[in-house]
């Protein structure tokens, strides 16, 4: 029998909707391209699966996918969970002022302010505990102390369990398992953060509350099943609803299938849905009405990474929660350049990489190549405990483009392409990199640019959005306020590719609220 919906994509905005509509008893298909992850198959050492290859998923299907698009890198997991997998647990409202431009007149603070609590007694964050600051805290604090900016300063919430008891950890490296578990609000067994630093490469201890312990783990405790491994190519209208098509990856082959529904929620993220909407209209010419809108407005969230290195510091940057703090000038009183500085953080097993990459000559493998980008951005040379990786988020110039264009290594193949721009972004991302300079030589700190900007005007982004953008009509958008695809009823998107505009901080609790406004609109219209 067919569901009554389909929903392509397990992340932020495909769990909310998973969990809302299998709860309100609708029978619930989720195809995920990803694998079903757990604690014993985190990728850990190099010959684990580490990448996600869009063009073999079948051979590799990995962790992350990273887009080497021109200009831009784009970084995004892969797995039942989505992002919720490898991100940093940064759990954070848009500041009202974001949602004031750009949008439709119908979503701002004020109406997404019960769709964000909803989000928080789903995530659970919580603020990194007085009695386990990390050294990258206390640096961060001094600086903003030292700088002018300590009302600025703030911890972020992060969707982590702390144990009250907990503290920093003496060993090194910390334990991966948790010392004490517990039973989280859902009925999944947890433990408490053990500040392994793990963060971005999967949580052993089972500390971040990511979606496959909250949101998925009611969905499939209502019924809802989660086909891992099934990458969706493209959508066709079919009667009152839709057939998705999809390749079944589960056994190192590709295999075509085709399922049925009234209703179908894209929900594969900014790249994602994005792809699959120019799949179907440009390539299959099965949604031949979708907007022209599609592709625009795409932003990278201006993200940046600075590493500064301090000569009688420890940082560890290795231990501890990859993000704790903030240090907030989206009001734009620092001559117009709106941005949110934070501190970053990345796993041993990555400084060991970086290390080997150092010393290895490998020049031609996609793996060599990120870890030779990862040793120009981390290292010059000084040692990484002593590194502080200054991070950040700003209001970069939302004025990417994603198209369905010739693949130059493959020219008989057309696939999802970005033009991308630096010119308008220069002062948001500017700004953000004379911020971290700043607060690097207050401390007494060297910050290092890394050549990707300074020279080539390069960037990377764990943050895309946009690309689906939602309008008031198909001449300004590709979804109304609600996610719904204009021309074509029952078809939504609800993921960071709605976005009409950066945010210039964290993004994924703007997009798991939006996702519960539209499950809400759901249930009650249709
Ligand atoms: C290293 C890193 C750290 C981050 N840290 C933070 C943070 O601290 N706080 C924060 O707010 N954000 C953070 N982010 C960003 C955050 O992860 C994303 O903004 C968020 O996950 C986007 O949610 P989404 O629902 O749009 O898509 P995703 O969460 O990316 O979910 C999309 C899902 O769709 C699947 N999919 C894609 N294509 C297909 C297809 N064709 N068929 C089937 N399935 C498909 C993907 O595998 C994925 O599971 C981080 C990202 C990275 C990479
Ligand atoms: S610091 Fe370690 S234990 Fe804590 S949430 Fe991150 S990965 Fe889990």
């Amino acid at each position: 029998m067919n569901p009554d919906v389909i929903i392509v994509g397990s992340g932020f905005g495909g769990s909310v909707h998973a969990c809302r509509l299998a709860t309100a008893g609708w029978s619930v298909l989720v195809l995920e391209r990803g694998r079903r992850w757990g604690p014993q198959d985190y990728p850990r050492s190099p010959d684990d699966a580490w990448i996600y290859d869009i063009d073999e998923p079948e051979k590799q299907n990995g962790w992350l996918d990273l887009r080497i698009f021109d200009d831009m890198w784009v970084a995004t997991g892969a797995g039942v969970g989505g992002g919720s997998l490898i991100y940093a647990n940064v759990s954070i409202d848009a500041k009202p002022e974001m949602l004031n431009t750009g949008w439709t007149s119908q979503i701002n603070a004020k109406v997404l302010a019960p769709y964000y609590d909803r989000v928080a007694d789903m995530l659970k964050p919580e603020k990194l505990p007085d009695n386990q600051l990390t050294p990258r805290f206390e640096l961060m604090r001094e600086a903003a102390q030292k700088t002018g900016a300590e009302d600025r300063f703030r911890k972020v919430d992060l969707a982590v369990s702390f144990d009250p008891d907990g503290h920093y950890p003496s060993t090194r490296p910390p334990s991966e398992a948790a010392q004490k578990t517990f039973t989280n609000a859902f009925g999944r067994t947890q433990g408490y953060c053990t500040h392994a630093g793990n963060c971005d490469i999967g949580c052993k201890a089972q500390a971040k509350n990511s979606l496959d312990l909250n949101y998925l783990a009611v969905a499939e405790d209502a019924g809802a099943e989660i086909r891992p491994l099934s990458v969706v190519s493209h959508i066709v209208p079919e009667g009152n609803g839709y057939a998705v098509v999809y390749h079944d990856i589960s056994d190192g082959s590709r295999v075509e299938r085709v399922v049925r529904a009234p209703k179908v929620i894209l929900a594969a993220g900014s790249l994602g849905s994005t792809e699959i909407l120019f799949r179907s209209r440009d390539h299959f010419k099965t949604l031949p009405d979708v907007s022209a809108a599609l592709g625009f407005s795409w932003s990278s969230n201006g993200d940046f990474l600075t590493p500064a290195f301090y000569k009688d510091r420890v940082l560890s940057p290795s231990i501890g929660p990859t993000i704790t703090a903030a240090i907030d000038y989206l009001d734009g009183s620092d001559d117009g350049a709106q941005y949110f500085v934070e501190d970053g953080g990345f796993p041993d097993v990555l400084s060991n990489a970086v290390r080997a990459a150092k010393t290895r000559s490998q020049r031609f493998s996609l793996r060599a190549r990120i870890l030779s980008r990862v040793a120009s951005v981390l290292s010059d040379g000084d040692p990484l405990e002593t590194m502080m990786p200054w991070f950040g988020q700003s209001i970069d110039g939302g004025d990417g483009r994603l198209y369905w264009g010739r693949d130059w290594l493959r020219p008989w193949k057309k696939r999802l392409k970005l033009d991308w721009n630096s010119a308008r972004s220069e002062r948001g991302v500017g700004g953000l990199i004379n911020a971290h300079k700043r607060l690097s030589s207050a401390m007494g700190g060297r910050a290092s640019v890394p050549p990707t900007w300074g020279v080539f005007r390069n960037l990377v982004t764990p943050h895309p959005l946009g690309g689906c953008k939602l309008g008031a009509a198909p001449s300004s958008g590709v979804v109304d306020h609600f996610g719904e695809v204009f021309g074509y009823q029952g078809l939504f998107v609800s993921d960071g590719a709605i976005f009409p505009r950066p945010i210039g901080l964290n993004p994924s609790k703007t997009i798991a609220a939006l996702a519960e406004r539209s499950a809400e609109a759901m249930l009650q219209t249709h």
